[in-house]
Order: C-alpha cells, then structure tokens, then sequence
C-alpha cells in the first residue's frame, strides 16, 4: 500500500472515531456494518472525496454531515467540504480517463522507433548544425534552445535527428515524458476532438510533457483552428520549460499561411539547417550502411561507393535507395555475387532506368568508360595524376563532357576524378572549350564521343 493510501486511512479510521463518540445515539450494528465500510478517497485544499459502496451508505452518512465534517477538522485541523463518491461513479471516471488518454494516444507517439539514433547518423558539414544542436536539446531538455527548429529539404536526416533526441532524452533521463507527434497528426488531432467537443483534452494530453517532438510542421499551415490549439499547447510547454523540437521542410517564415506570432516564437528559439550530404557525407554514410546490411562474405569495390555518392546524393533517402538497388540487382543477377564492381554498379542502374541527381540519365562512369574505351585507357588511369598528354587530354575531355552533359558541379567532378580541385576542373574545361572553337577535327572527336555516351 502506498503511504498515501496509509495516511488516508489512518486520518479516516481517527475521524470515524470522533464521529462515533459525537453522536451517542448511533446504533453500533449500523456504525460497524455501514459506516466502517466508507473510505477517505483524497484530500485537496477544500474537499474531503469520501468512498460510499452503495446507496445506502450515501443515505446515513448525509444525515450526520455536519457531525462528519467537524469529526474531520478535528482531526487533520482544517475545515473541509465532504464530497461523496459512490462506486460506480469512480468505475465512469477511471473509463473517462483511459478514453481521454486513448484519444489522445491515437495521434501523440509515446514508443516511437528506437531505430534513429546519433550513433547511426552520420556528421558532415551538412548536417553538422542540426546535430550539435540535437544533441544539446537532448543532453540539456528545456535549458538552451526553445524550441530547436531544424529545416531541410525531404530526405535528408530531420525525422532520424528529432527521433535521435527522443531516443537519446530516454537513456538520459529515464523518467522524463517524451512524446513525438507528426504535423498532419496534429491537425487530424484537432479535427476530431474539436468534432468530438474534446478540444480541452487534447490540449491536456500535452500538458504533462517534459519534451514534445513535432515532425513536419509545415503541415500546420493555414489552419486556424490548429494554430490556436498548437499556440497554447506550445506556450504551456515553453512557459514551463519544457523542450520542443519542431522539424520542417522549409523556414518558420516560409511556411505559407503560419500566424506571425507562431513565426515570431519560433524564431525565438534556434533555427539550423540541414543541406544535401556532400561528397564525404556520402560516402561515410554508403559505407554504414553497406556495414549494416552486406554479409562478410560479400565486398563492394571503392569505386562504386564513389558512384553512388557522385550520381545520387540528392538526399540520403536516394542514396539509400540507390544502394537497395545496387544489392538487389548484385544478388540476383550478377555473375560474381561476393564482390559488386563497377560495371555490376552500372548495369543495376542502366537496367533498371535509373538516373541519378543529374536528371539526365547519365553519369559520370559513363562518361569516363566512354573516354576510356576511346583512348584505350584504363579506368585509373583517366584519374590517375599522371600528366602525360593523351591521358590528360582525355581527363580534361572527360571533365569538361560531364560538365556539359551532366551539369555536374566542378567539386563533385574533381571528386570523382582522383580529388581534384574545383580549380582544376575549370582549367580543363576552359582548356577544351578553347580548342573546340579553334580546331576542327577536336570539335568532332568531342562530338562523336558525345553521340556515343548519350
Ligand atoms: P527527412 O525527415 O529529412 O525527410 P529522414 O530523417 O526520414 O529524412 O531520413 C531519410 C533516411 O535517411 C532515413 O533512413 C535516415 O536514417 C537516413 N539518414 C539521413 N541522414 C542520415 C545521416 N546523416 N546518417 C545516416 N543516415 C541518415
Ligand atoms: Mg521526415
């Protein structure tokens, strides 16, 4: 029994005491049978909930009321109003309560996903921002940013972060209340309590958060009703301290039909961004996963990671793809099953009518087999350091055609042929451009080799 519980008894066990010796003409049977069986529910600053079982315990208690409620402030001191509750009363309360959290339950997530944590994100300069201050929120709920506002484009690591701080908050602090809520969650939330006429349970449910993690807000927008409720949900939590991290695809201002003053508390907190993964991000990220998901037996070959994180690395969510493309197709039909090679990497994504970020369907590799089959080079040798003048040739060749047909930015060039430079592309593309327009039979080779990797 809980020490409440033995308090409560002992105040009411004392109380029924004095009443008894307050009323001398109370029939014994009737004290031990009736009254004996009433228990003290609660005590607040003003009332007393006594349990009465049946109806009958109601009818003689109420004709000594006032005896009672003396009885009571004798004993803990205090004058207090006596309530009486009666079993089935407490049965519909205790149902109304598992309603009101069911309801609620149905849109905000207590046990989300343990699967996104800040062990398997992986930093790089784009994404850098987002995560120390993930990571702050996480370590320090309430203290330093209120709220954190992560924007970024679609794939690119917000859900895994926010759920990240989730996960991290759970292990920190084992008894804190953590709930995550998704933006269309939380207009559907408002939709039906308001149909529901329980507006004010749904706002309660908020209320005993100690972190709240809301994903996609953006879905909020240019509804009224939801602002309202999401405003004075929010200012509960950040009036008392409590930690919000709110994720979006967009800023606070971009976010069309947002009232100013939501737009005006968010910018109150910290805003970072999180941008598309750069080369080394990538790559970090392919080699995790390909750790997570590849048996031992089965390798994967440097330049073909390097393949994916130049031709898809839009977001991670294409790179994530990309690679669910890459096994599938190396498992079921390559020839060599344990090692996936370049040309395997190139016939998964030819095959299947894949393309890359470049939208045109062509990629660097192709690019470079081409110039390579044409000069008869070998593939490290187009991206070799070596100067000697048909291989620079064709690596400016190469560099300038990817330029051109891919609209490949100069930094992702320069990574894909051995870590060049930005500079150093351009040099070669400036180079190439030259002697197109002042040599003939140049103009042609690059014109054939055009024709033949489209
Ligand atoms: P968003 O919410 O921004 O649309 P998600 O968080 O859903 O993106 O990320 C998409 C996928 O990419 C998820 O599987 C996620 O785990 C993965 N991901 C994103 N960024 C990283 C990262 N930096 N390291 C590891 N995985 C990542
Ligand atoms: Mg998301």
């Amino acid at each position: 029994m809980e020490t409440m519980d033995f308090y409560l008894n002992d105040v009411w066990s004392k109380t029924l005491q004095v009443f008894k010796e307050r009323c001398p003409q109370l029939d014994e049977g009737i004290f031990d049978q009736y009254i004996k069986a009433t228990r003290l529910l609660s005590l607040s600053d003003s009332n007393a909930e006594v349990l009465c079982p049946r109806y009958i315990h109601v009818t003689i208690l109420e004709k000594d009321m006032q005896t009672l409620e003396f009885a009571l402030e004798t004993v803990i001191g205090q004058h207090l109003h006596i309530v009486i509750k009666q079993e089935w009363e407490l049965l519909e309360e205790k149902k109304k309560n598992e309603e009101n959290s069911a309801f609620a339950n149905r849109f905000i997530k207590v046990d989300f996903s343990e699967k996104y944590t800040f062990t398997n994100f992986i930093v790089g300069r784009s994404n850098v921002q987002a995560q120390i201050a993930s990571l702050t929120c996480a370590t320090n709920p309430g203290l330093v940013y209120n709220p954190l506002f992560i924007y970024g484009n679609s794939g690119l690591g917000k859900t895994h972060l926010l759920l990240a701080i989730g996960n991290k908050l759970r292990e920190l602090y084992p008894n804190k209340q953590i709930a995550y809520i998704s933006g269309p969650d939380f207009v559907e939330g408002v939709y039906h309590s308001s149909k529901e006429h329980m507006i004010e349970e749904f706002k309660q449910s908020f209320h005993n958060l100690d972190v709240l993690l809301v994903d996609d807000i953006q879905f909020i927008g240019g509804k009224d009703k939801t602002h309202e409720v999401f405003f004075s949900v929010f200012n509960d939590l950040v009036n008392n301290r409590k930690q919000i991290c709110i994720t979006a695809d967009r800023t606070p201002s971009q976010i069309k039909g947002l009232e100013e003053r939501i737009i005006s508390r968010f910018n109150q907190g910290l805003n970072v961004n999180i941008e598309a993964p750069e080369y080394e991000t990538s790559v970090n990220i392919l080699k995790m996963k390909i750790s997570n998901t590849m048996g031992n037996h089965q390798t994967i070959h440097d330049d073909v990671i390097s393949y994916i994180a130049i031709n898809f690395s839009k977001d991670v969510r294409q790179l994530e793809g990309a690679l669910t493309r890459l096994l599938f197709y190396s498992i079921n039909f390559a020839a060599d099953k344990d090692e996936i090679t370049l040309d395997t990497a190139i016939a998964a994504f030819q095959d299947s009518g894949y393309t890359g970020s470049t939208g045109k369907g062509i990629t660097i590799d192709q690019i470079k087999k081409v110039i390579c089959d044409y000069y008869g080079l070998t593939a490290s040798q187009l991206v070799s350091k070596t100067r000697t003048q048909n291989i620079a040739n064709a690596r400016h060749i190469a560099m300038f055609l990817c330029r051109k047909m891919m609209d490949a930015s100069y930094k992702d060039i320069g990574n894909a042929f051995g870590n060049r430079d930005h500079s150093t592309v351009i040099n070669a593309c400036e180079k190439v451009e030259k002697r197109i327009k002042s040599e003939d039979v140049y103009r042609q080779v690059i014109r054939d080799l055009e024709a033949k990797i489209k």
